[in-house]
């Protein structure tokens, strides 16, 4: 049986449910860079979702597909089953997309300010390839977005590029 996005966001309490929308989601063309999509049912921070690497990926090797955590703020902000589907696919699928390609540039740790500078530097790149990526679903018809989700974009979009 299919979950609505719906009946998936109005289950609060019930992780099974949210997994099993999760589950059946299509990941469109994410799919090849995602190996799978686990709900956690935490929420003592104020994450959306997160692309978490494989630890080889984090070494370096190509080809390796992530895991994306969704977590319960996600359901609580979109209301609508695009704007989740925008993060989702378009934004993590991307960062997933990124780390299959080219791992190298996932940096976990820094020793020197130079390096934090060029680590925070990929890092914002990565943010801006995501939200482009994001924008561009939108502007193709594949993505529905709010006005207000827009501007949310538009506003990182402008903070990652340093403007
Ligand atoms: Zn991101």
């Amino acid at each position: 049986m299919k979950i609505s996005y719906e009946a998936a966001r109005a289950a609060q309490n019930d992780t099974g449910l949210r997994q099993a929308f999760l589950s059946q989601i299509d990941l469109e063309k994410a799919r090849r860079f995602i190996a799978e999509v686990v709900y956690c049912p935490t929420t003592d921070h104020n994450h959306l979702m997160a692309t978490n690497p494989t630890s080889r990926a984090k070494w370096g090797c190509p080809g390796e597909r992530s895991t994306i955590e969704v977590f319960p703020n996600a359901f609580q902000l979109y209301k609508y089953e695009d704007g989740f589907k925008s993060v989702l696919i378009d934004h993590e699928g991307k960062h997933a997309e990124d780390i299959f390609e080219n791992p190298n540039r996932i940096i976990m740790t820094a020793r020197n300010a130079l390096f934090i500078c060029c680590t925070q530097r990929r890092e914002n790149l990565r943010e801006v390839r995501a939200i482009r990526n994001q924008l561009t679903a939108h502007a193709l018809g594949t993505r529905n977005l709010q006005e207000s989700h827009i501007h949310v974009l538009e506003h990182d979009l402008r903070l990652f590029l340093g403007k």
